[in-house]
């Protein structure tokens, strides 16, 4: 409970001698020790409240401790803790059945996995079964997972140190208007040259050796970055053109992050596998897995696929996405992701751009908004370089600290100022955080010298 000091430090102690973290090096960190969650807000064992605007690794869609989730995870352990694949269980089929009505047309069956990384691993796995091709390509400025296929298909800097574990994966760029690889000036000149690219890059790697490309359909760690107008139906062309598997990575933006149940929905266009993980049910009990087509799905109609996973449609999971499925529809999820980003979030995005000139771009869609910081408008030169550490990073870390000061937890990277806050958010509690990162804004505008 709060103010109790003897707790903290043995919450500390016991992290700092056993537990073994994820992307660090074990003796620089200090991981904050955390007393209790509920909804958008989290404490820590001296009291102190944070705002949630990372929904932890995005994956909080529906908030800290929903009693509705709770409820579910509890009443399936008493009744069925777990139960292997290969049988048929009610949860785990009324589950994917749910999914794939609210999925693509033609969307056919789901493969659950544990999570994000593993679902683009058995996704892959299908493409190239599916094909009887091997090469994959993925983008820069993307993540898929840390697992052998998915870190070497991330393109961001997480995939440096792991060298080419899958030698199949040729990475291309996607648009980005704002710094826009193709010289392009217009969101349409950046599809149509963004496409073009693409499509050289299919050529000269050799159609018929390409199995899948791999996309996140909203970037999401690497800059919040939505598709240009036609990119996504370009991509999907190409797909065709070439026979090639569409997957959208939608590990970080299904389940409502974008105001749609799946992203890709909100862009028109037809995926042939989708990978989702995180939202499903808010990360409550891990869960991911692969929305597959009908074509898929019939490849191993009578041929077996060769994969699994001792804990695929595992049932304490899949009862707490049965009920992120009622919590959305009870407490209409979908439509306050919408009407909160285009009432409240985007004049506010549109404001700070002309309010802070350290924001050189603000961009995003429902709940999931990046600002791109600058210390030059004319050049666009980013707050920090790509990648900083250290002394680099300085301005950057000097504006969440501010965030953090004011109590509000951000889900920021490299120079940009992103935030993800719970789906279940209030407006009252929005407009607190927005106000928080406004005023953190003036932390970076201390650094401009353009
Ligand atoms: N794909 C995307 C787009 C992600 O954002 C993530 C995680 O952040 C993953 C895949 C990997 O998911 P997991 O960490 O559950 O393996």
């Amino acid at each position: 409970s709060f103010g109790d000091t003897e707790a903290q430090r043995e919450v500390r102690q016991n992290d700092r001698d056993y537990v073994f973290h994820s992307w660090s090096a074990q003796n620089l960190i200090s991981p904050m020790p955390i007393a209790k969650g509920e909804g958008v807000r989290f404490w820590d064992y001296d009291g102190n409240e944070y705002l949630d605007f990372s929904s932890q690794l995005v994956n909080l869609n529906l908030g800290h401790q929903h009693p509705g989730l709770v409820k579910a995870i509890q009443e399936q352990a008493g009744r069925l803790a777990t139960i292997q694949p290969a049988i048929a269980n009610d949860v785990r089929g009324e589950l994917a059945k749910r999914i794939v009505e609210h999925s693509f047309e033609g969307a056919r069956s789901v493969f659950f996995t544990n999570g994000g990384a593993d679902a683009n691993e058995y996704a892959i796995r299908m493409a190239r079964h599916h094909t009887g091709r091997q090469k994959v390509l993925a983008r820069y400025r993307s993540y898929h997972g840390s697992t052998a296929t998915a870190i070497t298909m991330t393109g961001d800097p997480r995939r440096w140190a792991n060298g080419v574990i899958d030698a199949n994966v040729v990475h291309f760029f996607g648009p980005y208007t704002y710094r826009s690889e193709f010289h392009a000036e217009t969101p349409e000149q950046e599809t149509e040259r963004a496409l073009q690219h693409l499509e050289h890059t299919i050529q000269l790697e050799g159609p018929s050796t390409i199995a899948a490309i791999i996309l996140e359909t909203v970037t999401g760690t690497n800059g919040v970055l939505p598709p240009t107008p036609g990119y996504l139906a370009g991509v999907r062309a190409l797909c065709d053109t070439y026979g090639i598997v569409m997957i959208c990575d939608e590990v970080m933006v299904g389940f409502g992050r974008t105001g749609e149940w799946f992203a890709y929905q909100g862009y028109d266009v037809k995926p042939d596998l989708v990978t989702f993980a995180k939202g499903v049910n808010s990360g409550y009990v891990p869960l991911g897995g692969v929305v597959i087509s009908e074509a898929i799905h019939e490849t191993f109609g009578d041929r077996a696929f060769p994969g699994g996973l001792t804990y695929s449609g595992h049932p304490l999971a899949c009862a707490a996405g049965i009920a992120t499925f009622d919590v959305f529809e009870d407490e209409k999820v979908l439509e306050n992701v919408r009407d909160l980003g285009e009432r409240v979030v985007a004049p506010w995005a549109a404001e700070m751009v002309a309010k802070h000139k350290s924001v050189g771009e603000a961009r995003g869609k429902g709940l999931f908004w990046a600002l791109d910081l600058v210390v030059d408008r004319e050049t666009r030169e980013p707050l920090v370089p790509y990648n900083a550490a250290g002394e680099a990073a300085a301005p950057m870390n000097a504006v969440i600290a501010a965030c953090k000061q004011a109590g509000l937890v951000p889900f920021a990277h490299f120079n940009r100022m992103q935030f993800a806050p719970p789906l279940i958010i209030g407006e009252e509690d929005l407009v607190r955080g927005l106000a928080i990162i406004d005023e953190a804004l003036t932390v970076a505008d201390g650094y401009y010298v353009g």
